[in-house]
Parts: structure tokens; C-alpha cells; sequence
């Protein structure tokens, strides 16, 4: 029997403006309670000398993440991926996202388990 593919998320955060869109998209889907959510949106500063910073976005899954499950089974894009305007989140099997990884840096790829 061939295996079941497994699926996950590739997260293209160098375009992440940090809007919070998937965060608030999960957490209105599966109602998760306040504060909580599927995705959170991470803020990293790196203070650099000459009072020079950088600000990266990465927006990243939690524990409570079920990719969609509910979603998917019915076609739909997981409601992350869709309500991100910058297209930064893309779902499908874990071996051809991987091949995507060495288009371009800065880019993650999750998966649930
Ligand atoms: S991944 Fe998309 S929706 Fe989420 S914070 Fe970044 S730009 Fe906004
Ligand atoms: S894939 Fe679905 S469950 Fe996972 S973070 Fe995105 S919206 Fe939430």
C-alpha cells in the first residue's frame, strides 16, 4: 500500500508584514479561546550597534494547529493560508514543499507531527 502523504505548512516570512491576519483567521475559525491560537505571529528584534535594528516577522504554528483538517477535508485552503494577503503560507505535502525550500532563503517548513 503506498504511504500516506504527510502535509504541512511552508512559511515564506521574508514578505511577513506582520498584520496578524492568520493569527486572528485561526483563532475566529476554531474559536480558541482569547490569547490563544493555531498560529502566532513571532516578532523578533536583533539590536545591532549604531542603534541599528532589525524587525523579522515569522509567523508560526502552535500546538493547537490541526492544519485545517476540518478545511482541507472539503478543498479549502487552511484559513492561514487564504487570509494572508502577502501569500506567505502555502499547504500541501511535506516531499513537494520540500523541493521548494531551495527556491529562495527564508522560508520554513512545518509540519504537525
Ligand atoms: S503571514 Fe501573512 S497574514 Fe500572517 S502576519 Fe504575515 S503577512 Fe500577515
Ligand atoms: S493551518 Fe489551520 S489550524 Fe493550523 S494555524 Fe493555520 S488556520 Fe490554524
Amino acid at each position: 500500500m503506498p504511504k500516506k502523504p504527510q502535509y504541512g505548512l511552508l512559511i515564506d516570512y521574508e514578505y511577513c508584514t506582520g498584520c496578524y491576519t492568520c493569527q486572528v483567521a485561526c483563532q475566529q475559525e476554531y474559536r480558541w479561546p482569547e490569547g490563544t491560537s493555531g498560529m502566532r505571529v513571532l516578532e523578533i528584534v536583533q539590536e545591532l550597534p549604531k542603534g541599528r535594528a532589525y524587525l523579522t516577522f515569522l509567523p508560526f504554528p502552535t500546538e493547537l494547529c490541526i492544519l485545517c483538517a476540518p478545511r482541507t477535508k472539503k478543498g479549502l485552503e487552511p484559513a492561514c493560508v487564504s487570509h494572508c494577503m502577502a501569500g506567505c503560507m502555502k499547504f500541501g505535502p511535506l516531499e513537494e514543499l520540500s523541493k521548494e525550500l531551495g527556491r529562495k532563503p527564508r522560508m520554513v517548513l512545518w509540519s504537525p507531527r
